[in-house]
């Protein structure tokens, strides 16, 4: 029987492994299917407090890693399967075997998500993707696309300027839902090119299977066209990572888990921090302070019931 397992290594699962490794609970801290969270996918992170210069994203989540590891976190590198509740203990089924554990720190992130088009999850890898910094590289002195309108899309465009001949931004509206210093940036670059108002209908495909275009369509004109390019990288937003809990914990329409008081879910001692319970602000630095939370309530639950 564990004290405390935390599910999740971004930014919210490792400070809760900081804080539960320093208070002498020995969390057990399970990596995942993306360790390292969303962070392992940016490059640099301007906005965590203590970082004038700014850090890369693996940076950052490295040191962090290395602080929990310091205070005797243990990692395990496997995803949750199901998830049983009996009695107050909480089962987790992890590659195959049941652990036990009192207390439970949820902090299992988000998910991109893609466009649901036909054919689409069969293309992931053959030119289209939602990562830039890991794909980037590959698409030099092409042209590339990038769908969305958030901090996301315009990051991935600037960097992509990097490698590629050209960057469309493809939104579906007409203004960019993103912060403005990061929209300027964007659209003042001159590699990025906008398409505004418009949504791509159809991955096109050369011989080898790879994408060799997109086919978009104008939401006001109803004009379809075609843009010729290499790779699509899709940021759009995230969806929650909580299929294990379904039926079982308190989610929002969308998948996300709700947190009752603090970071405590409907069931007493499961807790939840990061992006996995936050629609709204879904930032490193709240997603650390929801970590930092979860654990000291997890450890108050754990000695109000010794
Ligand atoms: P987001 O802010 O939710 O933006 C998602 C974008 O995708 C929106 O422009 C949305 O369009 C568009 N979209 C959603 N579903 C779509 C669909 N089915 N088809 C076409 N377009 C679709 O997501 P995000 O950019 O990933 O950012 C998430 C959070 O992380 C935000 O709080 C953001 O500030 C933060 N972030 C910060 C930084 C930074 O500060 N360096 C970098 C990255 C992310 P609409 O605008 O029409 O809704």
């Amino acid at each position: 029987m564990e004290n405390v397992v935390i599910i999740g290594t971004g930014c919210a699962g490792l400070t809760a492994a900081i804080y539960t490794g320093r208070a002498g609970l020995a969390p057990l801290v399970l990596e995942g299917r993306q360790p390292g969270g969303q962070l392992t996918t940016t490059t640099a992170v301007e906005n965590f407090p203590g970082f004038p210069e700014g850090i890369d994203g693996p940076d950052l989540i490295q040191r962090m890693r290395q602080q929990a590891g310091k205070f005797g976190a243990r990692f395990q590198f496997e995803a949750v399967e199901t998830f049983e509740r009996e009695g107050d203990r909480n089962r987790l089924l992890v590659g195959g075997s049941w652990i036990e554990t009192r207390a439970l720190i949820i902090a299992s992130g988000a998910s991109p998500r893609y466009l649901g088009l036909e054919g689409e999850r069969a293309l992931v890898g053959h030119g289209l993707t939602s990562c830039a910094t890991c794909d980037g590289a590959f698409y030099r002195d092409v042209p590339v696309c990038v769908v969305g309108g958030g901090d996301s899309a315009c990051e991935e465009a600037l960097f992509l300027t990097r490698f590629a001949s050209k960057v469309f931004l493809i939104h579906r509206r007409d203004a960019l839902r993103a912060s403005r210093i990061m929209a300027e940036r964007a659209l003042a670059h001159p590699k990025i090119e906008p398409v505004w108002d418009s949504v791509i209908t159809r991955y096109l495909t050369d011989d080898a299977g790879e994408v060799s275009g997109v086919e978009v369509r104008n939401q006001k004109t109803g004009e379809t066209s075609t843009l010729e390019l290499k790779c699509v990288f899709v940021a759009i937003g995230h969806d929650p990572n909580t299929a294990p809990f379904r039926g079982q914990l308190e989610m929002d329409a969308n998948g996300y888990l709700i947190q009752k008081e603090g970071t405590a879910t409907n069931l007493p001692g499961v807790f939840a921090a990061g992006d996995v319970a936050d629609p709204v602000y879904r930032q490193a630095i709240t997603a650390a302070g929801q970590g930092c939370a979860a654990a000291i309530e997890a450890e108050c639950w754990l000695a109000s019931r010794e």
